[in-house]
């Protein structure tokens, strides 16, 4: 059993989806969290709280805002305050949108790079220093099978993600002698509000009917015909906060029901 008791876990985009089981499942181990995202407060404050009287641990909310480098820092700095460390941060946030490069909405493609990106260049800038101190450290990064491969429509998702790789093997080596490792861990589908949402969006780009997106877009790429589920992505990404994994540093791990061994 991997414990965290006395390490603080800031997870960006927590308060919903993958993000939400990532901070439940570092709770458990026993980690202070500080949980993040947009939302209705009162289901924020229903998440924090729950997380608290579950695992017995502290939950604090920052409501900053991915897209402005300045709250990005203030997340950081909340933890360090409130907790006195941040020790590991996952960088979970983002967004999606699916529309042909021609038509693709400029402020969409801004939005995506810096949500999906430029958040966590900001992110591992802030909790670097303090890592360093501390001599430990975890940075892992949501990335996706985009960050592999791509599929047509999700210029600006799967650029993001495609950079999320290289930040994390340039991160990787510049910490490697601090006791700080940096990963990605790469889903396939994963049932969640980001998925279903962008159902529409690719029944417009394709033509097609829901059950043909879900079974001829999102499940067809996964030869194993199912979702990943948030709690399997949060149960690897606490096993490379473990000691054993001490030695997995700048990786991108799949976890896609085989969908990039095609
Ligand atoms: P989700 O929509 O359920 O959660 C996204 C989270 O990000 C929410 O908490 C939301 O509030 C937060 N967020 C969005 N914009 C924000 C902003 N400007 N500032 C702060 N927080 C913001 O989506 P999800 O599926 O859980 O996605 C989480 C991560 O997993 C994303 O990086 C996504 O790209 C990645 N991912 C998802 C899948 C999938 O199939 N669902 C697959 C691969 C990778």
């Amino acid at each position: 059993m991997v414990d965290l008791k006395g390490k603080t876990a800031a997870v960006t985009g927590s308060t919903s989806g993958i993000g939400l089981a990532i901070a439940r499942t570092m709770a458990k181990a026993g980690a202070n969290i500080v949980i993040n995202g947009m939302g209705d407060p009162v289901a924020i404050e229903k998440e924090r709280a729950g997380i608290e009287t579950d695992f017995g641990v502290k939950c604090a909310y920052s409501p900053a805002d991915m897209t402005k480098p300045a709250e990005i820092a203030e997340f950081i700095a909340l933890g360090e305050k409130t907790f006195g460390s941040v020790d590991i941060l996952v960088n979970n946030a983002g967004i999606q949108f699916v529309a042909p490069i021609e038509e693709f909405p400029i402020e969409k493609w801004d939005a995506i790079i810096a949500i999906n990106l430029s958040a966590a260049f900001h992110a591992i800038r802030a909790v670097v220093p303090g890592m360093k101190k501390r001599q430990w450290g975890r940075i892992i990064s949501t990335a996706s099978a985009h960050s592999l491969v791509a599929s047509p429509f999700k210029s600006a998702y799967v650029s993001a993600k495609h950079a999320i790789a290289g930040l994390t093997k340039t991160v990787a080596l510049e910490v490697a002698t601090s006791k700080i490792t940096c990963n990605c861990v790469s889903p396939g589908y994963v049932w969640t509000p980001l998925v279903e949402h962008q159902i529409p969006e690719t029944m417009k780009a394709r033509n097609m009917t829901k059950e043909q997106v879900i079974n001829d877009v999102l499940l067809d790429a996964q030869p194993t015909k199912e979702f990943v589920t948030s709690e399997q992505v949060a149960a690897l990404m606490l096993y490379l906060c473990s000691d054993d994994a001490a030695q997995i540093t700048g990786t991108n791990l799949s976890i896609d029901g085989g969908w990039t061994a095609e």
